[in-house]
């Protein structure tokens, strides 16, 4: 078997044009999560930083979020949480309206899910505007959450939401990047 030291991550995402509108390239992990050993050493990457930090949560973002969170949160031996989209989670929730091309979107969470001063990890697969990360930092500072980090897989810095968060004062930190949308 290779070793997961000399996986070329990038190589694994699969870049789809035009989906799923034209001027849009999708940059698909499917293929990437498919590799047994690119998941495991993207897995590993994006949680090792924080073995020893005293982080309680690891918290994904629906749906990839949830792929690449659930093996963190187990490598890191810590619980998961969810952020779903409006309507999905059964019990009492807090949510947070952010802004799309057109119109607004809504993101919720279990209003019991993390504990005032708990440090946690925001995950997802990938970070464009940064406009659904930024909601959810904010929801998550909302019930006093201490966001150790914002961690990706996938950064677009040509569309600024590293950069966004960053002027924010988060921790950033990202496996590999793409030019370009
Ligand atoms: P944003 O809020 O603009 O940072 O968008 C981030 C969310 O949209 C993530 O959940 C991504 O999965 C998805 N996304 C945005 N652009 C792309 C792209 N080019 N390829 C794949 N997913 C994308």
């Amino acid at each position: 078997m290779q070793s997961s030291e000399n996986i070329d991550l990038k190589s694994l995402v699969r870049s789809i044009p035009d989906y799923p509108k034209r001027g849009i390239i999708f940059r698909d992990i499917t293929s990437l999560i498919a590799h047994a050993e690119g998941f495991r050493q993207s897995i590993r990457d994006l949680a090792a930083p924080y073995e020893g930090k005293d982080i309680r949560k690891i918290v994904g973002i629906e749906a990839r979020g949830f792929i690449f969170g659930g093996a963190m949160a187990d490598f890191l031996g810590v619980g998961f949480v969810p952020i779903r989209k409006q309507g999905k989670l059964p019990g009492d929730v807090v949510s947070q309206d952010y802004s799309l091309e057109y119109g607004t979107d809504r993101i919720e969470m279990h209003a019991d899910a993390i504990e005032a001063g708990e440090k946690v990890v925001l995950v997802d697969d990938l970070i464009a505007t940064g406009g659904t990360a930024a909601a959810a930092i904010e929801l998550l500072q909302d019930v006093g959450g201490i966001v150790e980090a914002a961690a990706f897989v996938i950064d677009l810095p040509d569309l600024g939401g590293a950069q966004l968060l960053r002027d924010r004062g988060v921790n950033v930190h990202t496996l590999i990047d793409f030019e370009g949308h």
